[in-house]
């Protein structure tokens, strides 16, 4: 074997997934097309419960001190979405530019030892899954001659177009819902009042968000001219787009970044076959509306990597790796659904609809319980997974970060393992998994946290052994599955 495992894509999602796997000593092999790391501003937008991932692995202050937090998301027009009261120690939207993201991950990935090797295109894969199994990656350096990597698992964190994807021979299924959309990071002689702008009107789209050093992300889409991705893009027309939607151009001057693109809605049926997985852009793929996609795919990592890890370490079995669809499928399935749903009502054309669209938007988001919704699945802080049959109704729900002694538990989290919290966790023989962390309020009962920050049980002391004994043995027969070749 070359290494335990190979990640295809060192993108924000390739790149937390490999700092993980390398924190929990499992060897991890980056396997990178480009051969400079990326400058590129496509993401800009980091929710809460990515800052929470980030912080359980001691980066979020780093990551934060590079953007503008947002409080309040003002969609449309004055529909708006309060992150402030989010139940978070990160109840905002942090604006940064997506390679500030990669560049934090890439030096956590680096001090953690990974091996990044760019220039290196794969090309296709072969698996088997007899004996002690594994995974050929062929490779296609920018030298020309072809290599192959030998691992344990392969994960497909490449991206929209997945060279991963295709060698598994699995489709994409799903279709483009919005094209020519103009991007710009610009600067603004005039910037707006509030810190996000978004409206549509007529025709014309545009959206304008500060990156917080001076520089601005301008999206605008005019259905009046729809071209082709590669269609040169003219500032001209974004600012004229920008005048139509929002009444003024802000300004806008000195382009270092015009882009066209198209924006489609796809998810792959499986995440996982065999011993290889998909993650990130390369699972699912949704329009840019409400700033998912870096998220979902970075929440995709931070749920396989300790999966992953257990494997290799021998104590997770099939059904822990088969968990990782099963509890991020549904998640990219509601992403679809919520960021195509702000898309559509973005782009209502009839002035009536619009304003249908904001009188009921402002409605709802004047009920406490509707707002607290919107504002939880937007940020992530909703996300919950289904609790398994028997199970205590709170497993599967995301912890929050509360006082335990010498810290808080994202402290205690640092390190990839389990954390059991509770007053009399000392008392209790401890897998090697497990660390203890007392609250600083006891409440009497067990909560044993997994490193990804989900609650994986709760119960009492007496009950705790047998369920760690059967958790924590899990299963270590080979993974059977058919060849695939590309
Ligand atoms: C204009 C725009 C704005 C966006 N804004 C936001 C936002 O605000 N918030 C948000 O969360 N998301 C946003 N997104 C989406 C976000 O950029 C992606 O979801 C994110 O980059 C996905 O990360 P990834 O690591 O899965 O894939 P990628 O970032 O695409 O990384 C994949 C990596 O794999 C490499 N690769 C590809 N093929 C191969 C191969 N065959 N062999 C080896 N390496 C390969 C690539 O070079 C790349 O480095 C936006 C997207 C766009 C286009």
């Amino acid at each position: 074997m070359d290494a335990d495992v190979v990640i295809v894509g060192a993108g924000p999602t390739g790149l937390l997934l490999a700092g993980d796997l390398a924190e929990a000593g499992v060897t991890v092999t980056v396997l990178e097309r480009r051969t400079e790391e990326s400058n590129v501003t496509r993401a800009f937008a980091v929710h809460a419960r990515t800052m929470e991932e980030l912080d359980i692995r001691g980066v979020a202050g780093e990551l934060a001190r590079t953007g503008t937090p947002i409080r309040e998301l003002n969609l449309f027009d004055r529909v708006r979405i309060d992150l402030s009261t989010l139940p978070s120690d990160f109840a905002s939207l942090l604006i940064t530019p997506q390679y500030q993201t990669e560049r934090v991950l890439q030096q956590r990935a680096d001090a953690l030892g990974v091996r990044i090797v760019r220039g290196a295109e794969v090309t296709g894969l072969t698996q088997d899954g007899s004996g002690d199994g594994g995974v050929d990656v062929t490779v296609c350096t920018a030298q020309g001659p072809v290599a192959t990597y030998r691992a344990s698992y392969v994960i497909g964190a490449d991206g929209v177009n997945s060279a991963v994807r295709r060698a598994l021979g699995l489709p994409f299924p799903g279709r483009s819902v919005i094209k020519s959309i103009m991007l710009a990071d610009v600067r603004l002689s005039e910037p707006p009042a509030d810190v996000l702008a978004v409206n549509a009107v007529g025709d014309a789209f545009a959206f304008v968000a500060p990156f917080g050093d001076g520089w601005y992300r301008i999206f605008a889409w005019n259905r009046r001219h729809q071209v082709d991705d590669k269609a040169p893009v003219d500032l001209e027309e974004i600012r004229e787009v920008t005048r139509r939607a929002l009444g003024t151009d802000f300004g806008m001057h000195d382009p270092r970044w015009l882009s066209r693109f198209h924006s489609d809605e796809r998810q792959v049926p499986r995440y996982r076959v065999g011993r290889v997985f998909l993650a990130g852009d390369a699972a699912h793929c949704h329009s840019p509306a409400g700033g998912q996609g870096m998220n979902t795919g970075m929440q995709d990592a931070a749920n396989l990597g300790w999966k992953l890890a257990a494997a290799v370490h021998g104590w997770g079995g099939e059904s822990l790796l088969d968990s990782y669809h099963q509890e991020r499928y549904p998640v990219g399935r509601q992403v679809l659904h919520s960021s195509g749903a702000i898309l559509r009502l973005a782009l209502i054309r009839p002035g009536w609809g619009r304003k249908a669209r904001n009188i009921v938007g402002q409605i709802l988001m004047a009920i406490p319980p509707v707002a607290a919704a919107a504002a939880g699945t937007i940020s992530g802080i909703g996300i919950r997974y289904p609790a398994p049959p028997g199970a205590d109704r709170r497993v599967g729900t995301r912890m929050p970060n509360i006082p335990v002694t010498g810290g808080r538990l994202h402290d205690a989290l640092r390190g990839g393992r389990f954390v059991l919290v509770g007053s009399r966790a000392p008392t209790v023989d401890l897998p090697a998994q497990v660390d203890a962390a007392v609250p600083v309020r006891p409440t009497g009962e067990l909560l044993l946290v997994r490193p990804d920050g989900y609650l994986a049980w709760a119960g009492t002391a007496a009950e705790f052994p047998a369920w760690a004994n059967r958790y924590f043995a899990g299963s270590s027969r080979p993974v059977e599955h058919p060849s695939t070749t590309e």
